[in-house]
């Protein structure tokens, strides 16, 4: 039985830059992530505390008890341009743990009142109770949330996002924040090879997106550390034992050098074009952003033309 440690700390710098991805600065409230996604790539962070990638990541987490005081002095700081903050790229901003202590919230109120544009990944449904915010802070400044969402099958959420609450609850969310007015769209990532990525389990997503309110998609592919691999197979034993061949080949196996950390390109961009077809179809293609300073989450969609017809797909390979 795994016992579950909160702990109340402080921090030095509410914002950190960030290199190398979409957007340039990103802000968590907490520390580890009571949803244990197996594949999370956040896992590594753990070991700055000198705690591991995998129990301890789902099982000590930290709240960052200062952070909107820190915060609310950084966005004063002379020079501070108001770049869109990412909130959430390193654990759940609206995992449990918010309930009570509020911190997401707080931070939001703060962005808020500098009118300063965030973007919110979340797979909690808690999002939903900060609707007033939100709207407050599209309207000031602008905001997005993504509502993150892998896959519709109930065997699969068990499996891999076992703290999670369950798909139609999250499309709820969507549905909520959508019908309030709040800009928001869906975070199709990471779509797990032989597992989330045939045609018709991509296009069930999109469809539930479309359906639900999303007014944009983005997809992406697994990063796997080498301590995440490991983790991640363990589960895949446990639930996919079948092709667990298929990952090791690919990444190499548990406790072995890894043999890539990122799916192989030729992969990511057969998956990158079927959910592109996917998008033109479900009408999610185009630049549904309702908020200039939205965007930096979202990545940049080529518009596609036409849509009426899907090619037909076979499986996606990976590489021999
Ligand atoms: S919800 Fe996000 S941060 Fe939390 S474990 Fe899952 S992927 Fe990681």
């Amino acid at each position: 039985m795994v016992t579950v440690r909160y702990v109340e700390s402080q921090c030095k710098s509410a914002l950190n830059r960030v290199q190398g991805m979409p957007f340039d600065w990103s802000l968590n409230p907490y520390r580890g992530c009571r949803h244990r996604c197996s594949y999370c790539y956040a896992r590594t962070t753990h070991a700055f505390m000198g705690l591991n990638a995998g129990s301890d990541f789902d099982s000590v987490i930290f709240a960052k008890v200062n952070l909107p005081e820190v915060l609310r002095r950084e966005l004063r700081r002379p020079g501070w341009s108001r770049p869109a903050v990412a909130i959430g790229t390193a654990t759940d901003p609206y995992q449990p743990i918010e309930g009570r202590y509020r911190l997401t919230r707080s931070c939001l109120a703060v962005l808020a009142e500098a009118a300063n544009p965030a973007n919110i990944i979340t797979k909690g449904t808690l999002v939903v109770r900060d609707t007033d915010l939100l709207l407050e802070l599209a309207r000031r400044a602008g905001c997005g949330v993504n509502v993150s969402l892998i896959s519709l099958d109930q065997a699969i959420w068990r499996a891999f996002e076992p703290g999670t609450p369950p798909p139609a609850k999250r499309l709820e969310a969507l549905r909520r924040l959508a019908g309030a007015g709040v800009p928001c769209g869906l975070a199709l990532a990471p779509v797990l090879p032989r597992l989330t990525d045939s045609l018709p389990a991509l296009e069930a997503v999109v469809r539930a997106a479309a359906d639900n309110g999303a007014q944009w998609l983005w997809s992406g592919t697994l990063h796997f550390e080498p301590v995440v691999r490991d983790w991640f197979l363990q589960a895949l034993q446990r639930h996919f034992p079948r092709i667990l061949p298929d990952y090791e080949r690919v990444f190499g196996a548990s406790g072995e050098e890894t043999r890539q950390r990122y799916a192989p390109t030729a992969y990511a961009a057969g998956l990158s074009k079927r959910v592109s077809d996917l998008k033109v179809r479900y009408g999610l293609a185009g630049d549904h952003r309702p908020a200039p300073r939205l965007g930096q989450f979202i990545a940049p969609e080529e518009r596609q033309p036409g849509g009426e017809h899907l090619p037909v797909y076979r499986q996606l390979p990976l590489p021999a």
